[in-house]
């Protein structure tokens, strides 16, 4: 750990958004869910959710394409696994998330319409047949980014990052990355999950606080 890159985490977390999140709908292509994550770790998400394919495969966070395409922001974004996608809206409505889901129906507006300065999660759906309407009548709201084109949907990961960037837009000019927006514990406790993530998974084993760091990243004896 050198000052520099200590310094760099605290940076990041210090405009980390815990209350900007996603949902992904059985998103199940390594090169989306990847390419969704990395999209999280730019504007600042904190925790990102999903709920794994309905054929029994688990999520793929592994390999090569997932590799190269989320850039290592996996490391940055955890991802909370979802049993089922109404129970995970629920939940998140639950925590004061408003849920937004991209779906077109009756109720839908334009994306850019919708505030994203309240706690907001961004529901997207799978590729094959988008969010299912259980989960999006279980949203708070139904957003589309218009298309003006032969085709009739983007790609998933284009559509989360056309969205994500619009809350960042909308974020950045109320000030929510100019403040940090985690308490001052979480931010330590995440700080030190960042900079020793080897040794922070036996801490949490043995129940023990995570030791204090000096201002250069240093574990203080
Ligand atoms: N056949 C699917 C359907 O009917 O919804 C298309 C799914 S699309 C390829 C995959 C996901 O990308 C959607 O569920 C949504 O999350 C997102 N998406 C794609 N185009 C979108 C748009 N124009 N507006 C909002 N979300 C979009």
């Amino acid at each position: 750990m050198t000052p520099e890159r200590y310094a760099k985490i605290l940076r990041v977390l210090s405009r980390r958004q815990p209350t900007l999140t996603v949902l992904m709908d059985q998103v199940n292509k390594p090169h989306n869910l990847s390419a969704i994550i990395r999209t999280c770790d730019a504007v600042g998400v904190l925790e990102a959710h999903a709920v794994p394919p309905s054929d029994g495969r688990e999520l793929d966070f592994t390999g090569d394409t997932f590799e190269a395409t989320s850039g290592s922001a996996h490391k940055w974004v955890r991802v909370q696994r979802h049993v089922d996608a109404v129970q995970a809206v629920r939940g998140l409505q639950a925590r004061g998330f408003q849920v937004l889901a991209t779906h077109l129906s009756q109720r839908s507006v334009d994306y850019r319409d919708a505030d994203y300065t309240r706690p907001t999660c961004v529901l997207l759906g799978a590729e094959k047949w988008g969010v299912g309407e259980g989960a999006a009548g279980a949203a708070d709201g139904n957003i589309i980014i218009p298309m003006y084109g032969m085709v009739q949907s983007l790609n998933v990961s284009v559509a989360a990052a056309t969205i994500l960037f619009e809350a960042q837009r909308q974020r950045l000019a109320t000030g929510m990355y100019g403040a940090p927006q985690l308490s001052p514990t979480e931010l330590r406790e995440q700080a030190f999950e960042w900079s020793y993530p080897d040794l922070a998974p036996g801490y949490r084993e043995r129940g023990e606080p995570y030791p204090a760091l000096d201002d250069a990243g240093q574990i203080v004896p």
